[in-house]
């Protein structure tokens, strides 16, 4: 198995966890680039948002549920946050296992470019 994040998930890669369900993980971004940047993934290997289908309804109320209690733990849901998910090499995604970054606790550029 390759995958970093899968190996996160099997606790063979260590990882600062936030939050957990049975179908959804999130843990602290290694590489931060702002006080909050927390990753909510499904547990279950998917390489990115185009390989979601209807059948994974439950899964992603699950993420939309992961991400929510991500930004109240942290304290963005008072302040303000955004969520990023980068689909494909030439928009940034860099792991190739579906995530979602939680990024907030500072003032955020309007830019999303
Ligand atoms: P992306 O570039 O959108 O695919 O995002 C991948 C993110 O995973 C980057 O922000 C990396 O900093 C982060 N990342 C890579 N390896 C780890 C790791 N072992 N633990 C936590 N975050 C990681």
């Amino acid at each position: 198995m390759e995958c970093i994040f899968c190996k996160i998930v099997d606790g063979i890669i260590p990882a600062k966890k936030v939050f957990e369900s049975d179908q959804v993980m999130a843990f602290e971004d290694i590489n931060k680039v702002a006080p909050v940047h927390i990753l909510v993934i499904p547990k279950l290997h998917i390489e990115s948002l185009l390989a979601l289908s209807p059948q994974d309804a439950e899964l992603l109320a699950q993420l939309q549920m992961g991400i929510t209690s991500v930004a109240q733990k942290t304290g963005v849901a008072d302040t303000g946050f955004r969520v990023v998910s980068n689909c494909g090499a030439s928009a940034g995604q860099s792991v190739f296992h579906l995530h979602y970054h939680v990024i907030g606790g500072r003032e955020l550029a309007l830019s999303l470019g």
